[in-house]
């Protein structure tokens, strides 16, 4: 497989239009692959719900392909723990648990909800694992094609807390029988910090892994440059930005990606906590951070606050926003992110603590 034609896969959101801002230069700081090392692809589907794409750049072939599966395996078992589409995941048991009783949880459960309930106090209260009763809610509503009632929202939302729930040194504790977690947000994060990790220990010489197009990669890509990520326009098919990494993750988040439809009305699957209500307002959010996890976790949270949400990222994590509709929509980046994109700049793209724009975003055209 040629780097031209993984590109292709590689990417998480898109978008149109472009005028140049500016210009930014690349530095290829990555140790150029030797024209004797194999670019190896795995692709697998039916994992976190999606399909996946593993890539190593690697001298020797059979020990690249043998990290590769590791890799997926390390993937598989993170599923496994954490999600709630199993029934005898770890986070499964814990959500039918009554309260009261002790969980037991693996070192890696216990680490992504310690991570959890960290970023909920970062985001403050933006990013909750526990407003899994407010999405049964919703996703309920979608089945049945009406919106709750203020009343189920609010018993719901009586039930969505980290009050509710105990974290202790060999597991979980439930406060109330109604509360559950839901590790959507961070989970898939996770996993791919965790495949990262068997591929960079197999000594590949670069490798990319990405799920549903959530991705991270590292050292050199296949043309022994930095590896290109693709930003999807949320509102088309087309790319918005190309952006240039090393040693990355980029994850992307939405209300464009996945909804359910009410009276006509699309409402995202990402919750914010604080009203109740799906959040609305940003139609995509691009985060870079040297983890998965990170980039996973804080993606979402900037669904639910958009803007206001960069001034809490942490530092050395960056972030793009598509705010709005497809008739009305800005693009808002922070600095760190706009040094990464690939000229030409989005039209319009805002840049906090930069420079204004140089054009004003207009409406989106089809499929430019
Ligand atoms: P992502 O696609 O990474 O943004 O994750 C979305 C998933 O995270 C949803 O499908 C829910 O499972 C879960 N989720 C929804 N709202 C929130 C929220 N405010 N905080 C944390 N997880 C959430
Ligand atoms: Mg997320």
């Amino acid at each position: 497989m040629t780097g031209r034609r993984i590109r292709r896969f590689v990417g998480g959101t898109a978008i149109v239009a472009i005028a140049i801002l500016t210009g930014v230069g690349i530095r290829q700081t990555s140790r150029p692959a030797p024209s004797s090392a194999h670019v190896l692809a795995r692709r697998c589907r039916g994992v976190m719900g999606t399909s996946c794409l593993l890539v190593a750049i690697a001298e020797d072939r059979e020990s690249g392909e043998q990290a590769l599966r590791e890799a997926e395996a390390a993937l598989r078992h993170v599923e496994a723990l954490m999600s709630t589409w199993l029934d005898d995941s770890e986070i499964s048991r814990l959500n039918r648990a009554a309260a009261g009783t002790e969980v037991a949880l693996s070192g890696e459960t216990a680490e992504v909800l310690g991570a959890a309930r960290k970023a909920a106090r970062d985001s403050e209260g933006a990013f909750d694992v526990t407003c899994r009763p407010l999405a049964d809610v919703w996703r309920r509503a979608g089945t049945r094609g009406v919106r709750p009632s203020e009343a189920e929202l609010d018993e719901a939302r009586a039930s969505c807390s980290w009050d509710h729930i105990e974290l202790t040194d060999s597991g979980a504790v439930k406060h109330s029988d109604d509360a559950r977690v839901d590790l959507g947000g961070v989970a898939k994060g996770y996993g791919i910090d965790a495949a990262v990790r068997v591929l960079a220990a197999a000594d590949v010489l670069g490798g990319l892994i990405d799920v549903g197009g959530d991705l991270r990669c590292f050292g050199t890509d296949p043309d022994g440059g930095r590896w290109r990520v693709e930003i999807k326009d949320p509102f088309g098919g087309g790319p918005l930005a190309h952006l240039r990494v090393g040693d990355a993750a980029v994850c992307t988040s939405g209300n464009y990606a996945r909804f359910v439809e009410i009276e006509g009305r699309r409402y995202s699957h990402i919750i914010d906590p604080r009203s109740g209500r799906p959040a609305g307002a940003v139609a995509s959010a691009t985060v870079v951070a040297p983890h998965a996890m990170t980039a996973d976790i804080w993606a979402t949270a900037l669904s639910v606050l958009a803007n206001r949400g960069l001034g809490m990222l942490p530092a050395g994590v960056d972030a793009l926003l598509v705010l709005g509709s497809a008739d009305d929509f800005r693009i808002v980046c922070t600095q760190g992110l706009q040094s990464m994109i690939e000229e030409p700049l989005p039209a319009g793209l805002l840049v906090v603590g930069g420079r204004e724009p140089v054009t004003e975003a207009g409406p989106m055209e089809d499929g430019g």
